[in-house]
């Protein structure tokens, strides 16, 4: 399998990684099943976190006898020294190894630096000095937060949202972060869910060789559908069609489902209403027409426009200004659903 160098750590990871975030819906035996096909099929780079509730421990059970022939990077979403240090000793107790090749600070909302009261950086370092972890890396939503961890030097490994419906500035930003020796990790490689074509995924990929796709998988027929495409290339025409057609449709400004805008004071579901336009136009309209729906669009009614949703979200996105749109576009659709049955 093609392999991919993450900037100056040195670690050559398979074209494709394995993200573990969707193992935690999977019972361990297929857990199991699933990361010995991906590991006998040439995949050597695990991504987790300690807020992925028990994917650690899956990793470790299926995993831990072929430890030395894989790379594991794991995140930690606690802010302080002493949060950091703990996470890391859980981490490596239930992944069952003495270390983890990337810790990543997960998403943090500044950029944590030596010397920093926070103590992230240093207790980050320490543990590095101690051979708990080989490298040091970031998580962000933020383009901002991302250029600061490029600028500082500071960071190995720069894990951030990249598809091909980034804005300019974040394909750019890829391009600055492995002109400065880091290694590039690309999070939500399918947009969060609003690209639907495994193929003009894995298409993007390989035009943009130098970032790192993470690829959630539970089944293991997503596995072999990503599988088949190293073994067969997509094909290329129909693959550039579909990522331009995409391109017109949604680039930059889109919600990628990350939820950060929660919680909102008046109980409303910002995060799923903001995608209720792709969802409608892009999974079987059905599994939205339901009551429990239909609720939730008339819940955005609730809205006080406090301004707490638009102030979290990484994108600038502006939640109460869309949702009245959202929801006519919704009531469209159910109308026109419930009047063909
Ligand atoms: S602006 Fe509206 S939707 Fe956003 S958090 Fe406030 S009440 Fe909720
Ligand atoms: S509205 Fe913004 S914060 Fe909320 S899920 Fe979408 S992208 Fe994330």
């Amino acid at each position: 399998m093609r392999t991919i160098r993450l900037g100056r750590t040195g670690i050559e990871a398979s074209a494709i990684a394995f993200g573990c975030l969707p193992l935690q819906r999977q019972p361990m035996e297929d857990v199991t099943r699933l990361l010995r096909k991906a590991y006998d099929n040439g995949i050597n780079y695990y991504d987790t976190a300690r807020m992925y509730s028990d994917s650690e421990e899956k990793i470790g059970v299926a995993l831990s006898d072929v430890r030395n022939e894989i790379f594991i990077a794991t995140k930690s979403h606690h802010f302080t020294a002493q949060g950091v240090t703990e996470d890391l000793e859980t981490s490596l107790r239930l992944l069952k190894t003495d270390h983890v090749d990337v810790l990543q600070v997960h998403n943090p909302p500044f950029c944590p630096k030596p010397g920093g009261e926070d103590g992230v950086y240093d207790a980050m370092l320490r543990a590095k000095q101690e051979g708990k972890i080989l490298h040091i890396g970031i998580t962000n939503h933020r383009e901002h937060i991302a250029r600061e961890a490029i600028e500082s030097g500071l960071y190995e490994v720069l894990q951030f949202p990249y598809a091909y419906l980034s804005s300019d500035s974040e394909l750019q930003l890829q391009k600055d972060c492995v002109a400065a020796g880091m290694g590039f990790v690309a999070m939500k490689p399918f947009g969060g869910g609003v690209i639907c074509d495994g193929g003009a995924v894995f298409h993007f990929f390989s035009q943009h060789p130098d970032a790192l796709p993470i690829l959630g998988m539970q089944h293991m027929h997503e596995l072999e559908e990503m599988l088949g495409y190293l073994k067969k290339a997509p094909d290329p025409v129909k693959a550039e069609e579909v990522i331009a057609a995409d391109r017109a449709e949604l680039k930059g400004n889109f919600c990628r489902n990350c939820g950060y805008c929660l919680p909102c004071p008046m109980g409303i579901r910002v995060d799923m209403v903001m995608r209720s336009y792709y969802n409608l136009r892009r999974m079987p309209v059905s599994q939205m027409m339901t009551e429990d729906w239909k609720q939730m669009m008339e819940d955005t009614k609730l809205c006080i426009e406090c301004g707490q949703c638009a102030s979290r979200c990484p994108y600038e996105l502006n939640p109460p200004t869309r949702m009245p749109e959202l929801y006519d576009d919704y009531v469209e659709h159910w109308n026109k659903f419930h009047a063909v049955r």
